[in-house]
């Protein structure tokens, strides 16, 4: 698999402060990577880090196979946008004015492209508007925008949807997938809530205390948030039978005892144990949340 970005057991020390604490992760190309962990986690450190702000204490990473020791960074870095923290633009000019200083300050030969990027962004109607009077939503597209100016095929977003409203989030929700899948930019994006990103990832990293404790694809992630059923039954002669019969994933626990995974009824599932002859003694289903499966990550800690 190719990466765009990969870090290898990095660390970062604010005096005595241990922010990143041997942290590795990898960014597949074309994924949309939600990076996910709560506030003081370390998600901004790892970003401004990646972007060049700040160098790391100790370990490394690369950028599209460069590593951050070499020169060649310098040359991967220009296909990187990002916006980090919060989005920086001048209040008194308009959305377009905004593009052209950002074009400007990247020495592209004309302004060729911003009605693209305003268009790409839902901003193309704001005319002459000062960005001091744009909504927090309307800021977020724009500081897509000139995260975009650049032409980057990685872009790297810190809490874009932070303190947005449903229909804020949405929008950006859909410029992200748009992006992704129709200029195959790679996104890498943090959050402190697992449901905002939840419906666009296709990667994830969770990060606490400056570590990663999981890295899971979607469809990782998906199974294991897939309908259990835990089961007692009377006994276990021919209960393996009955069990393939379901067509489900299961696991046996004692020779009586065991958890199917996926979709089943008990009655469905009684049924055939019957035709069996077994009975079942106990059945619980358990479902399992997004939000279950992030706070148990966390070893039942707050995640707040
Ligand atoms: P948030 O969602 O609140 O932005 P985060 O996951 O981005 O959280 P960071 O901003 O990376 O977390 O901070 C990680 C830890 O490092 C926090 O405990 C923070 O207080 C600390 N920290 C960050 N920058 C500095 C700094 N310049 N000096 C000292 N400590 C810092």
């Amino acid at each position: 698999m190719e990466y765009c970005l990969t870090v290898n057991n990095l660390s970062k020390k604010y005096r005595k402060f241990l922010a990143l604490d041997g942290l590795t992760m990898n960014v597949p190309k074309g994924a949309i990577y939600g990076f996910i962990g709560k506030n003081g986690a370390g998600k901004t450190t790892l970003i401004r880090i990646i972007c060049g702000l700040q160098e790391p204490t100790s370990g490394s990473y690369s950028i599209y196979g460069a590593p951050n020791s070499s020169k060649e960074i310098y040359a991967s870095r220009r296909r990187m946008g990002g916006i980090i923290e919060s989005p920086a633009l001048y209040g008194h000019m308009s959305a377009r004015d905004n593009l052209r200083q950002q074009f400007l300050l990247l020495g592209k030969p004309s302004f060729d492209g911003i009605d693209d990027l305003l268009n790409m962004v839902d901003l193309k109607n704001t005319d002459k508007k000062p960005v001091r009077n744009f909504s927090l939503g309307m800021r977020q597209r724009l500081g897509i925008a000139m995260a975009l100016a650049s032409d980057p095929d990685f872009v790297v977003l810190d809490e874009p949807i932070n303190g947005l409203d449903p229909q804020g989030i949405v929008e950006i929700r859909e410029i992200i997938l748009k992006l992704n899948r129709e200029r195959n930019i790679t996104f890498l994006i943090s959050s402190h809530i697992l449901d905002e990103l939840a419906k666009l990832a296709t990667h994830y990293g969770f990060i606490d205390n400056g570590k990663i404790l999981k890295e899971i694809t979607k469809e990782q992630l998906e199974d294991s948030l897939k309908k259990r059923i835990e089961f007692k039954v009377d006994t276990d002669a021919e209960l393996c039978s009955a069990l393939d019969e379901t067509h489900l994933r299961y696991k046996l626990t004692s020779l009586t005892e065991g958890e199917l995974y996926g979709e089943i009824s008990i009655s469905e599932l009684s049924d055939i144990l019957k035709s069996h002859g077994i009975t079942l003694v106990k059945v619980t289903e358990k479902d399992e949340t997004l939000e279950s499966y992030y706070i148990n990550l966390l070893g039942g800690e707050d995640n707040d």
